[in-house]
């Protein structure tokens, strides 16, 4: 997830989100949810099922989306702001 973003139109929140994530084109930011009670930020990615993915276990490039691994993967991420920040996505798997 980095460099092709380097000068991102800022037109919304969402897109202020995938310009700070620094996603690849593959990925965008689907939805997220503020809760004001808990200061809680919710990101939401998804990818392009037509994109193409690197080998995570011997590095080759270029690879089509063969199935998830996981729906949903959900960490800590850096907050934002003074915000708790989750990341919520889908474990995509290559066939390599
Ligand atoms: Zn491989």
């Amino acid at each position: 997830m980095k460099g092709r973003y380097p000068m991102a139109r800022i037109e919304s929140e969402i897109d202020m989100y995938q310009a700070a994530l620094q996603l690849e084109k593959t990925w965008y930011v689907e939805r997220r949810e503020f809760n004001p009670e808990t200061g809680r930020i919710d990101l939401y990615l998804n990818f392009d099922r037509k994109g193409l993915f690197t080998c995570v276990t011997c590095g080759t490039d270029g690879l089509p989306f063969h199935d998830l691994v996981m729906k949903r993967h959900t960490w800590r991420h850096l907050d934002f702001w003074e915000h708790y920040s989750y990341l919520h996505m889908p474990l995509p798997r290559v066939r390599c």
